[in-house]
């Protein structure tokens, strides 16, 4: 049995019967051409290819890894495709290919970074380490939420060094943690350091799961001593500020902080929709503004959806020979949409609006009058009606208002705020379509 064969067996049994004989068991391994660190596997249709890379790769990737002790980088390509030159579809399942020679993902560059408002510093700074790498910021701290573009951000780093000659070395910390081991167990621990302690350019990605593992926290410790004592840079992400990672020591929460530290926060609409736009640019896909806009509207703020959404579209239009319009795209997400409507409880949604629009469910439900609850509580009000089951009479005792006349009331000066206030409208289409889409994707 080849490795590819034994890594789905693997898969089998942490996954459902369903999904295993629909997708996985359709796969086949290509041995000639997958190597340690790039995994070839062949799919029978765009469509079994795009889910499989859309849902299982990391966790294939993942499972190499633990079985190998090195994170290939998973490509899934299309059997009957193979042959022929690389056609502008097959790009999309396999936008990553010549990542194999490092585990750098060329793709992710300065130039397809979108700059927004909320991550202009962190991009700024990650330029600047480029220019005098060792230098200005070392070491540069990246923190934000998860899908924020950090890695990506990171690798940029390492992409541009490592065109400058310079030996980039990127690790998750997970990655790290194996080596590390595998080393001590055979004894080779000169070689472990000599690969994290020689290199010009050391990143460690989502250092925030180095928490609570003393010993890779020790050589960590080390490893960051000797790099920058020799001026050599050094690039760290987390999901959070060092000084809020619970179960790391001190003395490397002090030296996370000795350098730049800079947070991303999540993207302004603007910058997703110029995001997705990109992600199109480089998966030739051709969708008009509308449908981008829409998109754009129900991802949360993880721009890792996008990917997924697009291949999804365009395995679809492909299976079904159409284009892809604005009706397709919400038919293709309606499933998801649909069976999360169903879920919506008013406390959801409260919890939702309370979140969006900074305020406290509390005061949502209270009698308060200041501006910014009324309006917060018109928005519950009207998602309530759009979104759950609830009837007027329901609606009424939950917001504590006289009856249902009160609720008709309010649904009318919403609808009339929709026809009068473009801002209004398109906010409460925002929340709309990410509240119906927020589990689903
Ligand atoms: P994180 O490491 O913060 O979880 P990633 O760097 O993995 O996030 O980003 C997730 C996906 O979103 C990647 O495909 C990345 O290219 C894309 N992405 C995130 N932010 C941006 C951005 N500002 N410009 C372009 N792509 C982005
Ligand atoms: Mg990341």
């Amino acid at each position: 049995m080849t490795i590819g064969d034994s890594i789905l067996k693997l898969l089998k049994e942490e996954i459902n019967e369903v999904e295993y004989n629909r997708y996985i068991k359709q796969l086949s391994f290509c041995t000639e051409d997958s190597k340690t660190d790039y995994a070839l596997f062949l799919a029978p249709n765009p469509l079994i290819a795009s889910w499989v890379k859309t849902k299982y790769s990391e966790k294939i990737a993942h499972l190499f890894e633990v079985k190998t002790s090195v994170k290939p980088q998973v490509v899934i390509e299309l059997k009957n495709r193979r042959k022929k030159s690389q056609s502008k579809e097959s790009n999309l399942v396999t936008p990553q290919h010549s990542a194999h020679q490092s585990l750098l993902n060329p793709a992710y560059t300065f130039d397809n970074y979108v700059v927004g408002g909320t991550n202009q510093f962190a991009f700024s700074a990650a330029q600047s380490v480029c220019e005098k790498p060792g230098e200005a910021y070392n070491p540069l701290f990246i923190y934000g939420g998860v899908g924020l573009g950090k890695t990506h951000l990171m690798q940029s780093v390492g992409n541009r060094l490592q065109t400058q000659g310079k030996s980039v070395i990127y690790s998750s910390v997970e990655q790290f943690v194996n080596d590390f081991t595998r080393h001590l167990r055979n004894q080779t621990m000169d070689r472990f350091k000599d690969k994290y302690r020689k290199c010009n350019v050391l990143m460690i990605d989502d250092v925030q799961f180095l928490s609570g593992k003393n010993q890779t926290q020790e050589e960590v410790f080390h490893t960051f001593e000797t790099l920058r004592a020799e001026n050599k840079q050094i690039i760290l992400t987390s999901d959070k500020h060092p000084k809020q990672i619970a179960g790391l020591e001190n003395r490397l929460k002090s030296r996370f902080e000795w350098g730049l530290i800079a947070d991303i926060q999540p993207p302004e609409l603007e910058t997703k929709i110029a995001i997705i736009k990109k992600k199109c640019e480089m998966n030739k896909v051709d969708i008009s503004k509308e449908i981008i806009d829409y998109i754009a509207t129900i991802i949360d703020n993880n721009a890792r959806e996008i990917e997924g959404i697009l291949s999804k579209l365009h395995a679809y239009a492909k299976l079904m020979n159409q284009e892809i319009t604005l009706e397709f795209t919400k038919n293709v997400l309606k499933e998801q949409l649909k069976d999360k409507k169903e879920n919506i409880t008013i406390e959801d949604i409260i919890k939702f609006v309370a979140k969006e629009l900074n305020v406290k469910p509390s005061e949502i439900r209270s009698k308060s009058r200041s501006k910014n609850i009324v309006y917060a509580r018109r928005v519950c009000i009207y998602l309530a009606r759009e979104l759950t089951q609830n009837s007027m009479p329901q609606l009424a005792q939950f917001f504590g208002m006289k009856d249902h006349t009160a609720i008709s009331h309010t649904m009318r000066k919403i609808n009339q705020l929709l026809k009068d206030d473009e801002d209004f409208k398109v906010k409460i289409d925002e929340l709309n379509n990410k509240m119906s889409a927020q589990k689903s994707i």
